[in-house]
This record gives structure tokens, sequence and C-alpha cells, in this order.
């Protein structure tokens, strides 16, 4: 599995869908060039409660520029992003728009192998790394299925935005209960023998 992080290593497929040929740029500081292409998206892109599903569509606005040191690519990139929200854990479903630029210079000297940027393979370079950290980056930490969404009830776990909002258990709960309830939530769990729980009612062990 070709699995090219900053440093391609053993070199790229001109057919990748996010490699760019640039012999049609010259390479002649101030030549750019521009197109827009659809691209299915790659695998693993997402955080905890949201990602872009693999093989969606991603739109592609990609500007390259030839500039002293390489090549500057420019790409603003949308795509969508399915999820669940943070609050009630509905399926969530948006656009997002990132837009990213990184040098890809032309072939480094020996000793290069550890510059942290991004380099030319020949004349193809790939998109891929950077679009993946900054896709990845865009993705929201705690998505949300609307703005105001009520979430779940702390009590029941219904979803308060069916429920209504005079969905409530203020009095559902006996008081005569209540303590045993603490003691039930809060109190040790004593295996083996019943615990000692007195009735005040004394309504009946049978
Ligand atoms: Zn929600
Ligand atoms: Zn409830």
């Amino acid at each position: 599995m070709p699995n090219s992080r900053r440093t391609p290593a053993a070199g790229l497929d001109p057919r990748g869908p996010l490699v760019l040929d640039t012999r049609t740029l010259p390479r002649r500081p101030g030549s750019a060039r521009t197109e827009t292409r659809t691209v299915p998206a790659p695998a693993d892109l997402h955080t905890g409660l949201a990602g872009i599903p693999e093989g969606s569509d991603l739109r592609l606005d990609i500007t390259l520029e030839s500039v002293t040191e390489g090549v500057l690519a420019t790409v603003t990139a949308v795509a969508p992003v399915t999820g669940e929200c943070a609050r009630c854990l509905e399926p969530v479903s948006q656009m997002i728009e990132v837009r990213c630029q990184e040098l890809f210079s032309y072939e480094q000297g020996a000793g290069d192998a550890d510059e942290d940027g991004y380099a030319l393979d020949g004349d193809l370079l790939d998109l891929e790394p950077m679009l993946r950290d900054a896709l990845v980056l865009a993705l929201p930490l705690a998505p949300l299925c609307r703005q105001d969404c009520p979430g779940l009830c702390a009590e029941c776990g219904a979803l308060l935005a069916q429920a209504g909002p005079e969905h409530g258990h203020e009095s559902a709960i006996d008081p005569r209960w209540a303590g045993l309830r603490q003691r039930m939530t809060h109190g040790e769990q004593a295996p083996g023998p019943a615990p000692e729980i007195r009735e005040e009612s004394g309504r009946g062990r049978p």
C-alpha cells in the first residue's frame, strides 16, 4: 500500500488522482496553471466524531505557480463530512471548505531527508499529504445537528428535540424513594447477603 508522507519513497504513480504532472508548467517564475478536478476522497480522513467518507467527492480548485525554488501549490478543497452530533448522537452531514498552500521544492541536494517540506518527485507532485493535513484539521471536533441542539435527557436519554420542552422528571421520583435510590447509586454494593434496607412504610416482605 503506497503510504507517501512528506518524502515520496517509491516514486509517485502519475495516474494517482492527487498526483499532478508539472511538465506543462514552465519552470519560469511567474508561470501559473489552474485546474479543477473532482477526486475520490482517500481513506482515513476522520477524527473522533466526524469524517470524510472514503470515495466521496472531493472538489479541488488547484493553482500551480512556478517560483524560484519550486512549485507553489494552492488548493481549495470542498468535501462532505458525516458524523454524529456531539450532543444527541444523531447523524450529521455538512460540507467543509479548506484552503491550503505548500511549496514543492525542486529536487533538493543530499542531506535533505529530514527537510520538513514537500518536494517534487521529478515532474510530479503529490497533493495528498498536504490535503490530508488540511482536511483533518478542518473537521469539526464537536459536530452539531443544529446549533441549538438540546441534546439528550440526562435522566432517560430521550432526544429532547423530539420529546418537547415539557419533558422532565422532577415529579417522577417519589420522595420516599429518593433516599433508597441514592444509596443504590452511591452506596457500596455488598455482594452476598442481601443488604439491609429498611422500609419505613413497613410494606411487606413476603
Ligand atoms: Zn443534535
Ligand atoms: Zn427524560
